[in-house]
């Protein structure tokens, strides 16, 4: 069996193929195996989340996770992790990120791949692919064959290290159908008046409610000097499209009207009461832009009423993204349509299987991306 890429999805098939003693090599074009899994978590890998299902991922068929996911779940990650003494801990909802580095689940999978008789090769381009009957991959190092090839050379998104669209144009080689690609768990950009306005904000962090599209986040968001980042809007990401408001509750949890009726008797300024509630250049910033400054007492209750709204409802309509240099994964990838959800395999190419990023499968931020690696390798790996 190939399997080219050697990252958390290629891995992990490759070893359980070697494990039902099939010969396995594996061909990755970068000088290591596992850069993302390395960069992964802040460098301490969010490898799953104990809080698993479909619903915390994006697909044009968001049933076809489900049966990968069921029998590689979580627990089963956690066993393997628990097998080679790696240390982990929950950093929030359920995340498990490693005590130690994201270097000890590369070393972990090096040592899987040796006792399963995996053979890695590294630097390896991957110059031609065709099928006669067996398929006959063209390298650098030479041509290979075998009777089942696995695809998992992730998605687009940070090029630097090594991503590329090779999966999808591979697909695309069998004529399998590739849904439309684009860059998610990414940071978003203002447009100039936003820039010109909030740029300076940059550093500042709350905490917010993120509604966009119809999905809610709830999380932190992070002003940067191009525009939004945080988990709540990295997870918003995955359903913005050009043209679309982000509404963000800068209060959540809170009534805003009532905290203003309490003081409405007082001179007190708003921008002063916000900021005991929200970052003090923040809530200044936003009074500016938003209200007329007056006193409390000033106000009617209408006016609060409004304010108390726009508060827990404040609209940016963002200019685009950072792109795929920024963006943690790519959005769509080869249709699920084209493949089984049992084995991964293409139905109109036998022998022919795509796991990992490279599917159209986006999860969650939170360890549901590299959980989908995990589970769609050890899926195919049952079968190719
Ligand atoms: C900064 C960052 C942080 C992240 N943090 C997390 C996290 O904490 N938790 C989480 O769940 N997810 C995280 N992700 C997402 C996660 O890393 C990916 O979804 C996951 O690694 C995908 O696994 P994969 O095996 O499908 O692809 P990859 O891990 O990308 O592996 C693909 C492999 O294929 C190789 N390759 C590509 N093209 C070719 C070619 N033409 N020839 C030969 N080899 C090729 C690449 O070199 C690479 O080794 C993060 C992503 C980024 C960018």
């Amino acid at each position: 069996m190939i399997v080219l890429g050697g990252g958390a999805a290629g891995l992990m098939c490759a070893i359980e193929a070697g494990k039902r003693g099939k010969a396995v090599i594996v061909l990755d074009h970068n000088k290591e195996i596992g850069e993302k899994i390395r960069i992964s978590g802040g460098g301490r890998c969010n490898f799953t989340n104990l809080s698993m299902s479909s619903d915390h991922y994006v697909s044009r068929n968001p049933h076809f996770c489900k049966s990968a996911l069921a029998r590689f779940t979580p627990h089963d990650v956690i066993l393997m992790m628990e097998k080679h003494g790696i240390r982990y801990y929950e950093k929030e909802e359920g995340q498990l990120f490693c005590k130690g580095s994201s270097g000890e689940v590369i070393r972990m999978f090096q040592r899987e791949c040796s006792d399963a008789g995996v053979d890695v090769f590294t630097r390896c381009r991957i110059d031609s692919i065709r099928k006669e009957g067996r398929f006959i991959v063209g390298t650098n190092f030479g041509t290979v064959e075998s009777s089942s090839l696995v695809i998992a050379t992730g998605g687009v998104s940070y090029p630097k290290l090594g991503a590329s669209d090779s999966g999808m144009r591979i697909a695309t080689q069998f004529g399998l159908k590739v849904t439309a690609l684009k860059p998610a768990l990414v940071p978003l950009t203002f447009g100039k008046g936003d820039l010109k306005n909030l740029g300076e904000l940059s550093g500042v962090s709350l905490d917010a409610i993120v509604i966009c599209n119809k999905s809610r986040f709830e999380g932190k968001i992070l002003f940067t000097h191009r525009g939004l980042s945080g988990p709540a809007i990295l997870q918003s990401s995955l359903y913005w499209e050009k043209g679309n408001p982000v509404t963000i509750d800068l209060l959540p949890g809170k009534d805003p009207y009532s905290l203003f009726i309490a003081r409405h008797g007082s001179k007190m300024k708003i921008e002063n009461l916000l900021s005991a509630y929200l970052p003090g250049r923040f809530a200044k910033k936003w009074c500016e832009l938003s209200i007329k400054p007056k006193p409390m007492n000033h106000y009617t209750e209408r006016e609060l009423r409004e304010i108390a709204h726009r508060l827990r409802h404040w609209q940016i309509i963002p200019e685009g993204t950072e792109g795929y240099a920024k963006a943690e994964v790519t959005l769509g990838g080869v249709d699920t349509e084209e493949l089984s959800s049992r084995t991964m395999e293409a139905n109109k190419v036998p022998g022919l299987y795509f796991i990992g990023e490279v599917m159209d499968i986006t999860g969650h931020l939170g360890g549901y991306n590299l959980q989908w690696a995990w589970s769609s390798g050890y899926a195919a790996g049952q079968y190719a």
